[in-house]
């Protein structure tokens, strides 16, 4: 397709983004062009914006920022057999080499070659995005395009949550951002018995709250460990899914976790954190870092967790902004007074 888009740009190596125009992206036999009707602001694109020490390294500017995203295929690449135009799709942000021994062994997740949407290469802050037609995720012609761009976020909670057993147990979700309030609604759906919500910001508590957590700890009120002590008798909680990437946090959750308690860890750390190796042992955690989603196992299990009609995330989404809005969408993320904010191109 001929003809210019508006963008949302990280032109240059510092902090801030520009709105631009720039050539509606080609695609290739494999691709398929896309045309973006919502895209939602993740931490990442935050980092990126604010020129972190993670993007210094990473970002070759110029970069169309954004990879959360739903919209309507509107072509399709020649050797595309599978979506369709016209589909509503959403898109696994992960684009993986497919030869590597993990993409080869059902676990192109930890693929060892892998450029994500936004990052590596152009994203969706844009009126258009061409991505591979394996990477499309096709949603019910009927999905809010909101709900749909914040299933990748979404399938991340998932995966976190899932990577163990969670029914009948008590979980714990520390750094309720919204990856974190997901986890905590997914949690509740999938037969928690109780859910702990953790967070220093009390709007996203009220949120966790109201998506199904029982007891909500501010760890600048209340001291965390003595307080989940004192509710679980003394035998602490059964999961820990860690998505503050606070150092604190962490070794809280080695302190709070019952003796063979699981600790799935999601947020990133800016630093190397210290933890006591001799608590894991003597406690027999079991630690698993995550990292994106299981193609696509976990994009099944979220399609089918939003059909159960047990799972209901809409109230995390709390702001709609045009895409030209984006630096209001960004400081809202800096405030961490929102839950998911979607720009509308
Ligand atoms: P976010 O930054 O919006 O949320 C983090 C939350 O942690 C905030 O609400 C913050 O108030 C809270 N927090 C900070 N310090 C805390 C403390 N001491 N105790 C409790 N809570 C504290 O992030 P998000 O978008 O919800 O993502 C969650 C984490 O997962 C981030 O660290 C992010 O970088 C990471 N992430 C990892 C992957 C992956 O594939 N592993 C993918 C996406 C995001
Ligand atoms: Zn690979």
């Amino acid at each position: 397709m001929n003809g210019t888009m508006k963008v949302v740009m990280k032109e240059q190596a510092q902090p801030g983004a520009i709105m631009s125009t720039k050539q509606i992206p080609t695609y290739g036999a494999k691709d398929i062009l896309i045309k973006v009707k919502a895209t939602s602001i993740c931490g990442t694109d935050y980092h990126i914006y604010s020129w972190d020490a993670w993007s210094q390294n990473r970002i070759k500017p110029p970069r169309v920022m954004g990879h959360e995203f739903s919209g309507e295929v509107i072509a399709v690449g020649s050797e595309c057999h599978r979506v369709k135009i016209g589909d509503m799709v959403s898109a696994e942000t992960h684009i993986v080499c497919e030869k590597c021994v993990q993409c080869r062994t059902g676990n192109a997740h930890i693929c060892r070659d892998c450029a994500i949407l936004g990052v590596d290469i152009d994203g969706t802050f844009a009126e258009y995005v061409a991505i591979p037609e394996t990477n499309a995720w096709v949603n019910d012609k009927d999905l809010d395009p909101a709900l749909g761009s914040i299933q990748e976020p979404l399938g991340n909670a998932v995966h976190t949550v899932l990577s163990g057993d969670v029914a009948g147990k008590s979980v714990a979700v520390v750094g309720c951002g919204p990856i974190g309030l997901m986890a905590v609604a997914v949690a509740k759906a999938c037969g928690a018995s109780t859910v702990y919500a953790v967070d220093i910001n009390e709007y996203r508590l009220d949120l966790a709250q109201k998506l199904g957590a029982k007891v909500v700890l501010n760890p600048k009120e209340v001291d965390v460990v003595k307080e989940v002590m004192k509710i679980t008798d003394g035998n602490g909680i059964d999961v820990a899914c860690e998505m503050s990437g606070n150092a604190a946090a962490l070794n809280q959750q080695i302190d709070f976790l019952a003796n063979g308690g699981r600790l799935s860890l999601l947020g990133i750390p800016t630093k190397p954190v210290d933890i006591d190796i001799n608590k894991v042992v003597f406690k027999g955690l079991t630690i698993h870092g995550i990292t994106g989603r299981r193609m696509y196992d976990t994009w099944y299990k979220v399609k089918g967790l939003l059909a159960s009609g047990s799972l209901n995330i809409e109230p995390i989404i709390t702001h709609r902004l045009p895409l030209e809005e984006y630096e209001n969408g960004m400081e809202l993320m800096k405030s961490g007074n929102c839950g998911k904010v979607i720009l509308i191109p």
